[in-house]
C-alpha cells in the first residue's frame, strides 16, 4: 500500500504539519499521480485560517497541481500510455451530467462530488488519486512548477476576461498586481485591450508596465478612481476585473466604470459590501462572478503557455517540508509573482 506524506491542517489558524498516510486502493477511473509541483495562493491562506472554506480536519490543501501517473485503474484505451507521463491536474471532480457541466460550466457543477485541495484531500502531499479524465497532459519540456500555474494563475483570469467579450482597444481595469493580475495583463495584452493595473506596491506595478499595462496607478498615494476617470477622457473604464477581493475598494471600482460596464468579481472576502443600487440600475452597470475553470480552460491556458503568450510569473520555490513558509510568504503578498511547493 502506498504511504503519502502531506502537510495537514490539524487546527485552524494554526500551521500544518507533516503526516504519513495508508492510500486507499486506487478507485476505478482513477490515476495515482505523484505530485511534482504545486501553486499556493490566497485560498490555501484562507484554508489555513478557516475563513471560508471549512473542510474537516485534519485537512491537506493543496488545488494547483502537477505531476505523474504512477498507477492507474482502468482498461481505457484513451488511456493507455499515461504511466510515467506528466501532467497538469484540474481539481474539480464533478458530476458531468447536470446542466452546468454538459453547456460548459463544469466548474459550477450543481453535484459537485468534489475539489482537491477546497473539499477532499489536496495536493500539500506526494500523492494524490484523481480521476483520468482530470488530467491535462504537458507539454514536453515544460517545468512542472511553471505547469502547475496553469490553472490557479492563468486558466482562472482567462474564464473572466473571456466573459467581458471583444476586449480590442477597450479600458481595462485590473485591481490587484499578484500573480493573477500578471497573467491577466499578458491576456488582456494578446487581446490588444488597453490594461490599467491598480495595485498597492511600486516594484509589483513596475513588473506590471513591463508585461504591457499601460498605465499603472498606485492606491496608496491617492485617488485611482479620478486617475482612471482622467485616463478615460472622463467616461469611466469598460470593464473593471477585482482579482483583490478588498470589499473596501468594490465601491470604487463601480465609481470607476463607464456606463453600461461590466465589474467582473474573481478576488473576494466572506465580507458583506453596500452598493450604489440607483447608478447600477440607471448605468446599466453589470456585475459579474467568475470562479475557477473547467478541463478544457485548463487545456487553453496549457496551450498559451506552451506558444509562450502567457507566461506565470514564479517568485519562490518551497520544499514540500517548508509548506509554512509558503504560507507565510503568500500573505504576506510582498513577493512578485507566484510562490510554488516542489514536492
Ligand atoms: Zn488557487
Ligand atoms: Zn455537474
Amino acid at each position: 500500500m502506498t504511504e503519502n506524506n502531506a502537510m495537514a491542517i490539524h487546527q485552524y489558524g494554526q500551521e500544518l504539519s507533516m503526516e504519513t498516510t495508508r492510500m486507499a486502493p486506487l478507485k476505478r477511473g482513477y490515476a495515482r499521480v505523484r505530485i511534482r509541483a504545486n501553486g499556493v495562493c490566497a485560498t490555501d491562506v484562507k484554508l489555513v485560517d478557516g475563513v471560508g472554506f471549512k473542510p474537516a480536519l485534519p485537512f491537506v490543501p493543496g488545488h494547483e497541481p502537477s505531476g505523474i501517473v504512477e498507477e492507474m485503474e482502468t482498461d481505457d484505451p484513451r488511456y493507455k500510455d499515461y504511466i510515467g507521463k506528466s501532467f497538469v491536474i484540474s481539481p474539480h471532480i464533478t458530476c458531468g451530467e447536470c446542466e452546468n457541466c454538459l453547456s460548459g460550466r463544469e466548474n459550477i457543477c450543481l453535484n459537485m462530488v468534489g475539489s482537491l485541495g477546497i473539499s477532499i484531500n489536496g495536493a500539500f502531499a506526494q500523492y494524490v488519486d484523481i480521476p483520468l479524465k482530470n488530467l491535462v497532459e504537458m507539454p514536453e519540456g515544460m517545468d512542472h512548477s511553471v505547469a502547475a500555474l496553469a490553472g490557479g494563475v492563468v486558466a482562472v483570469p482567462l474564464v473572466a476576461i473571456r466573459a467581458l467579450g471583444n476586449l480590442m482597444e477597450k479600458n481595462v481595469v485590473v485591481l490587484g498586481s499578484g500573480g493573477l493580475a500578471l497573467a491577466a495583463i499578458q491576456i488582456l495584452n494578446n487581446l490588444s485591450a488597453k490594461v490599467i493595473v491598480v495595485g498597492r506596491k511600486e516594484e509589483k506595478l513596475r513588473v506590471a508596465k513591463e508585461l504591457g499595462a499601460s498605465v499603472s496607478i498606485n492606491s496608496t498615494s491617492g485617488d485611482y478612481v479620478k486617475e482612471i476617470m482622467e485616463y478615460t477622457g472622463g467616461r469611466g473604464a469598460d470593464n473593471v476585473i477585482d482579482l483583490a477581493g478588498d470589499p473596501k475598494e468594490v465601491p470604487k471600482l463601480l465609481s470607476a466604470l463607464k456606463r453600461g460596464g461590466t465589474l467582473s468579481i474573481v478576488g473576494y472576502s466572506s465580507s458583506q459590501i453596500s452598493l450604489d443600487y440607483r447608478r447600477i440600475a440607471l448605468d446599466a452597470i453589470q456585475i459579474r462572478g467568475s470562479r475557477s475553470y473547467t478541463r478544457n480552460d485548463l487545456r487553453l491556458a496549457v496551450n498559451l503557455m506552451k506558444s509562450g503568450k502567457v507566461m506565470p510569473i514564479i517568485s519562490h520555490k518551497v520544499p514540500l517540508e517548508s509548506a509554512n513558509n509558503a504560507i507565510s510568504l503568500v500573505r504576506n503578498g510582498s513577493s512578485i509573482g507566484r510562490v510554488v511547493l516542489e514536492i
